[in-house]
């Protein structure tokens, strides 16, 4: 049980992404002072959005400099904090290096996020951004868990250096991160195993998420023949925000924490910004065959192997959020708000166009 104290600094590691964002945005309009590591802090582009969102809140923010890869760069921005924020890893599905691109920065960057815990004297709790991808590899080992759901129980066994390797990334970072917490008992671990996120972007227009990638395409054309039809569980950003701030502040937080608003698939997401947009914007109105995509899915994309569409196409996801509502306070908005703010923010960025390819 750590209570926090809210006068001191908090760190915010990966602080331009947008899972960060919206974290930020609450910790600073409740008064707090962020500690925010970046790669770059001279990219004013890249840092704009937070230093406006700090203008216009009751805290403040500071920008420290740190690389995931580089042991010791996060010691100065955790001084006099008590609660840690490690959001930063690389997300993305398409890499040339597998090991250097994802892996590395992952595994190494929690690594050298939480050796700076165990040497800073403040630290008192580490919320660490793990992912539902370090619970389950495909759709059908959701199907295939006990009662048809992923609980916190469960662990991803199939993904590697060669299928899903950003899974296999999360997995092997949020491993790393239990063995140390276990090494020690100065601060407590609480792990946040978000589903896919959607939702409005603080900086829609510098993001790198793919996430927002994603979004994207469903309204760019990309899909226009059709979308695979994949089980997915969805969360809203500004809710993951949420159950951060309550897994840092809500003393008897712990362990793994399911975050996931909806059991849901690419499909009905495609749905709903159909009834809401299908009129002006290339948005997918159906689901791509089966067979089409285990014919041409390895030849358009990379990730859609044989394999990859067998265990995922046509299959449901299917995670058990119970013990998030129950321990960490959570209540998640309608799936409905989630897609149409997401794609409105799009609109209102210019980041696609009217029945345009782009
Ligand atoms: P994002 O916008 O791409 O953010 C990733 C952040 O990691 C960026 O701030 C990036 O900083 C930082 N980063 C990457 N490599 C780094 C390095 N070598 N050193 C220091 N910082 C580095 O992605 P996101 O979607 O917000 O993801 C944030 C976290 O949520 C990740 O841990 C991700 O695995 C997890 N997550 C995301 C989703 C989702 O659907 N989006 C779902 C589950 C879990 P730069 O600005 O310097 O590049």
């Amino acid at each position: 049980m750590k209570n926090i104290d809210k006068t001191k600094p908090v760190l915010v590691t990966g602080a331009t992404g947008y899972v960060a964002g919206w974290i930020i945005k609450k910790l600073m309009d409740d008064g707090l002072t962020v500690h925010a590591t970046v790669r770059n802090p001279n990219d004013e582009q890249k840092l704009e959005h937070l230093v406006k969102m700090a203008n216009q809140s009751n805290g403040g923010i500071k920008f420290f400099k740190a690389d995931l890869l580089n042991n010791g760069s996060f010691a100065e921005a955790m001084q006099g904090c008590e609660l840690v924020f490690h959001t930063a890893s690389p997300f993305m599905t398409e890499v040339k290096d597998a090991q250097k691109e994802l892996i590395e920065p992952a595994v190494l960057g929690t690594e050298n996020v939480l050796n700076a815990a165990m040497q800073c004297e403040s630290v008192k709790r580490v919320v660490l951004t793990s992912s539902c991808a370090a619970i389950y590899t495909d759709c059908i080992d959701t199907e295939n868990a006990t009662n048809g759901e992923i609980t916190e129980e469960n662990w991803n066994t199939n993904a590697s250096l060669t299928y899903q390797p950003y899974s296999y990334s999360k997995t092997l970072a949020e491993k790393k991160a239990w063995e140390i917490a276990a090494s020690q008992s100065k601060w407590d671990l609480v792990v946040i195993n978000p589903s896919m996120v959607f939702g409005p972007a603080t900086n829609p227009k510098t993001a790198t998420s793919e996430s927002l990638s994603l979004l994207k395409q469903m309204g760019d054309g990309s899909f226009s023949p059709g979308v695979p039809n994949i089980g997915v569980g969805i969360i809203d950003v500004r809710d993951l925000a949420t159950a951060h701030i309550n897994a840092g502040f809500i003393p008897s937080a712990s362990g793994r924490n399911i975050i996931s608003g909806h059991n849901s698939s690419f499909l009905e997401a495609a749905q709903i910004l159909n009834n809401e947009f299908g009129k002006q914007y290339k948005i997918p109105k159906k689901a791509l065959p089966k067979w089409l995509l285990m014919l041409i899915g390895p030849m358009v994309n990379k990730v859609i192997t044989r394999k990859f569409v067998q265990n995922n196409v046509n299959k449901t996801w299917k995670a058990n959020n119970t013990k998030s509502i129950r321990e960490l306070n959570m209540q998640y908005r309608p799936l409905k708000e989630t897609m149409v703010d997401s794609f409105e923010s799009l609109i209102a960025n210019k980041l696609i166009e009217k029945g345009k390819r782009k």
